[in-house]
C-alpha cells in the first residue's frame, strides 16, 4: 500500500509517499514558509526537486498543493488521490496517554489536544496538519505516531524529577523523552545488525542531530532518556543548552534584565554549539573554522562529545552493561571525528574503534568497532519516515 507520512510543523510541512511494500520512496518534499507567502518542493523519485513559489496562507492549502503535485499528470507519482491509502502524521507529545501509535479518531485528536500545554510549539502545529488532511482525505485511515511513546516504558525512577510530587499529579511534569520513532527505529536496526534477538540486547542509542538525545534501550524497551519533559534536556545541542544549571536563569534574567520566556528562549534557540562557539549551530561549519584555528568552535565540538560520554557512562551503569553502542542523524551518521572522540573514552569498557571503519562509515550502516570490541559499536543512519510507515501499516492492515 502507499503511505503519505507528514511532518507538520508550525510554518512548514515535510512529506513523504512510502510504498509499504517495496518501502521505495515515490515522492518527496516539503512546504515552508505557510501562512507567510510559501514555496513547495516537489521531487518524485529518479526526478529533479521541483520548486514552486505560491500562496499557501494555510496548512490546508499547503496540503493540497502536496495533493496536487502529487497527482500531477506530468510529474506525480500516483494517478489519482486512490492511490493513497494511508497516511501516517508524526505527533511530538502524546503525554502519558499514547505509549504507542494509533488511528486518529476525533476522539483521539481531542486526547492529543489535551496534551498541548506540554508541546505548545509542536503539537498544535500537528493537529493543525491531521485535521487539514482529514478534510481533504476524510476516508483515507490515518495515524498519530508520538515521539514520546517509546519512552512510556520507563521506570518511575528514570522519569521523576526530585520535584514536589503534587507537581507531577497536578500537572504530569515527568520526563517524557523524544525522538522516540528514531530510537526504536535504531535500536531495531542496530540488534539485526548485531545478528542477536532485540530482546537480549542493552543497546545505547545517540541520536547526534540538530536536536540530539541518548536512549537506553534495555531488552527491547526505553528504560531512559536525556531528553525530559520538552526536548530542553541533555546533550548539548545545535542551539538548545541541554542540561544547566536551573539557578541560571533567574542569574541571566536579573544580569541581562529578561523575563523567563526571554531567558527562555535564550535556552532554547541562542545556546548550545552556536551559543557556544558564536560561529553556528552546523557541526561541518563547526568543523571547517576549528581547522581554521577557532578555539570556540573547537571548544563547543569537544563540549558537545563530553557530555554524550556522560550519557553513555550513566546509562551502562543504569543498563548494569552495555552490548551495542549506535550513533544516528546528521552528526552520529557523518561525523568521524566526533564519533572517534566519544568512543575514545570507553577503553575501561573494553571498546575499541576500528579508525578506518569509523572514517568511511558516512550515512550507511557499519560496524565502526574491531572485532574484538566488547561493545558492538555501530553507524546507523536513522529513517523516521520509513519508521512512522511501518506504525502506520501495522494498525491499518
Ligand atoms: P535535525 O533533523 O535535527 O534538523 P539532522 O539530523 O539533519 O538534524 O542533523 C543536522 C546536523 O548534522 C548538522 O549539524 C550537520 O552539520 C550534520 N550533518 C548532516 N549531514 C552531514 C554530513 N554529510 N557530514 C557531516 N555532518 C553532517
Amino acid at each position: 500500500m502507499n503511505v503519505l507520512v507528514i511532518n507538520c510543523g508550525s510554518s512548514s510541512l515535510k512529506y513523504q509517499l512510502i510504498n509499504s511494500d517495496s518501502e521505495e520512496v515515490l515522492a518527496k518534499g516539503l512546504c515552508e514558509r505557510i501562512g507567510i507567502d510559501g514555496r513547495l518542493v516537489y521531487q518524485k523519485a529518479g526526478l529533479d526537486k521541483e520548486i514552486t513559489e505560491a500562496s499557501m496562507p494555510t496548512h490546508k492549502q499547503a496540503i493540497q498543493m502536496v495533493l496536487d503535485a502529487l497527482v500531477n499528470d506530468k510529474t506525480g507519482a500516483i494517478k489519482d488521490l486512490s492511490g493513497i491509502d494511508a497516511v501516517g502524521h508524526r505527533v511530538v507529545h502524546g503525554g502519558e496517554k499514547f505509549a504507542a501509535s494509533t488511528l486518529l479518531t476525533e476522539e483521539v485528536l481531542a486526547a492529543i489536544e489535551e496534551c498541548n500545554d506540554l508541546a505548545p510549539l509542536h503539537n498544535p502545529a500537528n493537529l493543525i496538519g491531521i485535521r487539514a488532511c482529514r478534510e481533504l482525505m476524510p476516508d483515507v485511515p490515518m495515524a498519530g505516531v508520538f515521539d514520546t511513546a517509546f519512552h512510556q516504558t520507563m521506570p518511575e525512577v528514570a522519569y521523576m524529577y526530585g520535584l514536589p510530587y503534587e507537581y507531577y499529579e497536578k500537572y504530569k511534569v515527568r520526563r517524557y523523552g523524544f525522538h522516540g520513532t528514531s530510537h526504536s527505529f535504531v535500536s531495531k536496526r542496530a540488534a539485526e545488525l548485531a545478528g542477536k534477538p532485540y530482546e537480549d540486547l542493552k543497546i545505547i542509542v545517540c541520536h547526534l542531530g540538530n536536536g540530539a538525545s541518548v536512549c537506553a534501550v534495555d531488552h527491547g524497551k526505553s528504560v531512559d532518556t536525556s531528553m525530559g519533559l520538552t526536548p530542553l534536556e541533555g546533550l548539548i545541542m545545535g542551539t538548545r543548552s541541554g542540561d544547566v544549571d536551573p539557578s541560571i536563569l533567574e542569574f541571566i534574567a536579573q544580569k541581562e534584565n529578561l523575563s523567563l520566556s526571554e531567558v527562555m528562549d535564550v535556552l532554547n534557540k541562542k545556546s548550545g554549539v552556536a551559543g557556544m562557539s558564536g560561529v553556528s549551530s552546523d557541526f561541518r561549519d563547526l568543523e571547517a573554522a576549528m581547522n581554521e584555528g577557532n578555539e570556540r568552535a573547537k571548544l563547543a565540538q569537544e563540549a558537545f562529545a563530553y557530555r554524550v560520554v556522560k550519557y553513555i557512562g550513566a546509562y551502562a551503569a543504569a543498563m548494569n552493561g552495555v552490548d551495542v553502542i549506535a550513533f544516528t542523524a546528521g552528526v552520529g551518521e557523518n561525523n568521524d571525528w566526533i564519533r572517534a572522540k566519544i568512543l575514545a573514552n570507553f577503553g575501561y569498557l573494553g571498546i575499541h574503534l576500528d579508525e578506518e571503519a569509523n572514517r568511511s562509515a558516512r550515512g550507511i550502516d557499519q560496524v565502526i568497532s574491531t572485532p574484538d570490541s566488547k561493545v558492538l559499536c555501530l553507524a546507523v543512519p536513522t529513517n523516521e519516515e520509513l519508521a512512522i510507515c511501518r506504525e502506520t501499516v501495522a494498525l491499518v492492515g
